[in-house]
């Protein structure tokens, strides 16, 4: 097996949490009303199962208003060099969510294919709502403009691992995001 430089610290788990906490502020002022229907909060697993989570715990911390939580799985062809923007459904959510509020919930923003597919999928469904968080962005790699509602922090043209962000399986389960050294 080829071995890889280790991956050098980059945002510390400390610096995520304080970021996710206000986050967490923010959408909770968006999403007051009706306080009786959940917000729902659907991750794109499986790299943003640790934003989700955390997310989902500091929101409980600043509303009352109840949360669900569902999950999607997409994968794009041409992963790699070629960036088709081509997104593929692989578990599309177990609820219907017509009429609900839905917050997509979103480890990193690349190019933006995946958000821009996530984001019509949602609206295809008759939500009321749908806004997108995302932990990070690479705004330099963008090919398509996408609304990223809630943003935890904008980060250079690097491959990140930890936090739920992996590279091929590894790295998910670091509390802290590192930058993987192209060798
Ligand atoms: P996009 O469709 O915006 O090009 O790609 C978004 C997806 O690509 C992310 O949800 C993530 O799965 C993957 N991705 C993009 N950049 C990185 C990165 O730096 N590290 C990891 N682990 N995944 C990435």
């Amino acid at each position: 097996m080829a071995s890889m430089a280790a991956p050098v610290p980059f945002l510390t788990a400390d610096q995520i949490q304080r970021r996710v906490a206000e986050i967490a502020e923010a959408v909770a002022a968006d999403h007051r009303a009706p306080d009786s229907e959940p917000l729902w909060l659907v991750g794109a697993l499986k790299g943003a199962i640790f934003f989700l989570t955390d997310l989902s715990r500091a929101l409980s911390a600043v509303s009352t208003r109840p949360v669900a939580l569902d999950f999607v799985r997409t994968s794009s062809y041409g992963a790699g060099t070629k960036s088709s923007g081509e997104v593929r459904f692989l578990q599309d959510v177990e609820h219907p969510l017509a009429g609900a509020d839905v917050l997509l919930v979103e480890d990193i923003v690349d190019s933006g294919y995946t958000a821009r597919a996530l984001l019509d999928h949602f609206a295809a469904k008759g939500v009321r709502s749908v806004r997108l968080a995302a932990l990070l962005s690479k705004p330099d790699r963008r090919e398509i403009e996408v609304p990223v509602d809630y943003l935890g922090f904008e980060i250079p043209d690097k491959f990140v691992v930890g936090y739920g962000m992996d590279h091929a399986e590894r790295y998910r389960h670091l509390p802290d995001v590192r930058i993987v050294e192209e060798g």
